[in-house]
């Protein structure tokens, strides 16, 4: 290539890397799989190496992470948290041992693990006790998760052996393939975006202002470093993951020690096969050198260790023919079209189906029934089709297009504007009555258990059931003379359904099946306005005021607003009352929106209170009615500004929004606190 083309291609791929970069680490939100990004990375690394003239202090090869948050405090990490030196074939992890070899003149030792896919925090105990929990952010400055942190149910508050002084740890923390399937099937299911792989999600959660969230997301963190290791005697890796362990504090385990290049590879060959049976993702091997005296006179670049190096496991990608997209129709009336193709071995299992999830990923694609496609697993788990070989496109084959009529009952299919999906018009459709009237039943809303998918699907076909009100007008008699069902369990089914009508009200507005409101959205609406009434009257004459919860756009507030608005809808509601279901009691209402001046105003919090932390800001605030944000815009009522406020205050300065100190705070509040 000649010089100009070579500065040209480095600074194409510097802006790429970069633009890739803030997909991942800031949106949670990567367009290219970390294969790609990797071999991207590769290309530049080793241009700048040969043309150092071109590298610059901002190239991503001289950088770790991605930006801190706005809304996070941050934390000055006291030694940097680095990433890793990647191998991308056993060839490049080959050169990386002989160098070490090479330059101790001697075998070394080497400790291999497994590479969590997840997010690196670094954890801090005093005396036994977490005190701080932090990203890796950019490597010096990290965002304070600490509270988020104190959710995560493996990681212990207290170690249960006496150890007293500063100990900092670092670590993973990631999700599992279950729970990540889980949650990306309910964010489907909410007409949410997906997550593109563990890591992501395991980010995405993390790193939220509302700790709540996290506390569902059924996080995990995974301990593989001890900072300052000498203060505690540590000599090897292999001895930092045992006191890890004997501490108390969660390892991933499955880690050997080689002493040659061939016991490395065949636990690297060894781990590429188990790892598809593990319940957390992997998405390599990291080799470290064991002696941690030997380290430092190898260093670090600006960017990793010399000491260490991450072996990627390359995605399984394969081809497969699709024989079919079948539309299936869901609760909220969704149309999602899946391929069925040949079935086709994938990390470690035989698959058949994946979704496309709606017309765009279809155009996207450009796919059609009979189309040859590659085929992978996001994050080793959920199947997805990635591309169309187009040079296999047998004659005839066109563009899949999802159909303007519901497959199971024929009425209109519209897509409305500003989404994505599909959406069948009949609110009766059996399709969506089925999956309905089981969510509504499901644990998360009225718990009602008995009252299965199959049991709903049987009552539905028999015309027992037409809405939800009739699993509460439906006599015990009916219920025992359905399939597999004796008078026993027909008296339990009874007896679940008459303690279900005291749910809480959150668990009964997640019920209803409004699209786009889940199970957060709904506790939230149930804190916010205590009654289902309020709720409703809110929906119908002051739209508005759904705008001051956090959370709550344009998109979920018409969903709200159309779903109170339809006559069906009034009737079904009625007839709950009329059976008796909480609507919200009298007392929690009062609790939870009292009349004072805080109540329905939006606050932002900027800069260092005195007085309070600013999650005790945050509650009170709540609990007198109003809202938080974490930004502020024309809506934001009142700006509380401590000491070292931050481009929230001259936004606030500039939008007009009224600005108070800690001082008005103290008595707006004082009757509360
Ligand atoms: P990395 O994921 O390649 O490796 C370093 C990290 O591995 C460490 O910081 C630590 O968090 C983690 N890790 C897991 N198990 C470990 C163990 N046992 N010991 C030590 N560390 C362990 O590096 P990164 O800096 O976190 O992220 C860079 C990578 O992210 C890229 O290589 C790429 O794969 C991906 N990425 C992808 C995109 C995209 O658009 N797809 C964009 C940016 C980055």
């Amino acid at each position: 290539m000649e010089e100009e083309k070579i500065r040209e291609r480095i600074s194409f791929l510097q802006a790429e890397l970069t633009r890739h970069s803030k997909l991942y680490y800031t949106n949670d939100a990567p367009e290219i799989s970390d294969y790609e990004y990797d071999a991207l990375f590769a290309e530049l690394k080793q241009l700048e190496e040969r043309f150092p003239q071109y590298k610059t202090e901002t190239s991503p090869t001289q950088r770790v992470g991605g930006k801190i948050l706005e809304g996070f405090q941050k934390i000055t990490h006291t030694v940097p948290m680095m990433s890793l030196d990647n191998a991308l074939n056993k060839e490049a992890l080959s050169e990386f041992i002989t160098k070490i070899n090479d330059y101790f003149g001697a075998n070394c030792e080497f400790l291999c693990e497994p590479k969590i896919d997840g997010l690196a925090v670094s954890c801090i105990f005093q005396d036994g006790v977490f005190v701080e929990g932090a990203t890796r952010g950019n490597g010096v400055v990290g965002e304070d998760v600490t509270e988020n942190l104190k959710t995560v149910k493996n990681l212990p508050l207290k170690l249960p052996v006496n150890l007293s002084g500063r100990l900092e740890v670092r670590g993973e923390a990631c999700i599992d393939k279950i729970g990540f399937e889980r949650l990306n099937a309910s964010r489907e299911e909410e007409g949410l975006t997906l997550f593109a792989n563990p890591r992501n999600a395991a980010a995405g959660s993390l790193r939220t202002l509302n700790t709540r969230e996290t506390a569902k997301r059924n996080l995990k963190v995974f301990f593989y470093q001890v900072v300052e290791p000498e203060k505690w005697g540590i000599k090897t890796q292999k001895e930092m993951l045992e006191f890890i362990q004997n501490i108390g504090l969660p390892c991933q385990g499955s880690h050997t020690l080689a002493t040659c290049e061939a016991e490395i590879i065949s636990y690297l060959d060894n781990w590429a096969n188990l790892r598809h049976s593990h319940a957390i993702d992997t998405d390599g091997v990291v080799v470290k050198l064991n002696d941690i005296s030997l380290r430092s006179s190898l260093g670090a670049t600006s960017h990793a260790p010399r000491w260490a190096i991450a072996f990627k496991f390359p995605p399984e990608e394969k081809i497969t023919q699709i024989k079919n997209i079948e539309v299936t129709v869901g609760r909220t009336g969704v149309l999602t079209p899946t391929a069925v193709f040949d079935p086709v071995r994938l990390a470690g299992t035989t698959v058949r189906r994946a979704s496309l999830h709606n017309q765009d990923e279809i155009d996207g694609l450009d796919v059609g029934i009979g189309d040859f496609v590659w085929v992978r697993k996001a994050g080793e788990i959920i199947p997805e089709v990635i591309r169309v070989e187009k040079e296999k496109r047998p004659f005839g084959v066109s563009k899949f297009v999802i159909p303007n009529i519901c497959p199971v009952c024929g009425a209109a299919a519209v897509r409305n504007c500003g989404e994505v999906a599909i959406r069948c018009q009949n609110s009766s459709c059996p399709a969506q009555l089925k999956q309905k009237l089981s969510y509504f039943a499901s644990r998360d809303a009225m718990n009602i258990t008995g009252l299965g998918v199959k049991l709903v699907a049987q009552l539905i076909d028999k015309g027992v059931f037409k809405n939800a009100a009739d699993i509460y007008k439906t006599d015990i008699k009916i219920y025992s003379l359905m399939d597999k069902m004796g008078e026993k369990s027909a008296l339990n089914l009874v007896n679940a359904i008459e303690a279900s009508k005291n749910r809480p009200l959150s668990a009964l507005i997640n019920a209803l099946g409004i699209s786009n409101i889940g199970q957060k959205t709904a506790e939230d609406l149930a804190s916010h306005f205590g009654k289902l009434d309020a709720l409703a009257h809110a929906a119908l004459y002051n739209t508005e005021v759904l705008s001051f919860i956090d959370g709550i756009g344009e998109v979920l507030a018409s969903s709200i607003k159309t779903w109170f608005s339809q006559e069906q809808n009034k009737n079904l509601i009625e007839e709950l009352r009329v059976a008796g279901l909480n609507f919200g009691r009298e007392e929690d209402a009062k609790k939870a929106t009292p009349q004072t001046e805080i109540t329905g105003k939006k606050f932002v919090l900027t800069g260092e209170l005195e007085g309070f932390t600013r999650k005790y800001a945050e509650e009170i605030i709540k609990r007198m009615g109003g809202v938080t944000s974490s930004s502020v815009s024309s809506k934001t009522d009142f700006v509380l500004a401590g000491t070292a406020p931050g481009s929230k205050f001259t936004k606030a300065q500039a939008l007009g929004i009224k600005i108070i100190n800690e001082e008005d705070f103290r008595h707006m509040v004082k009757d509360f606190i």
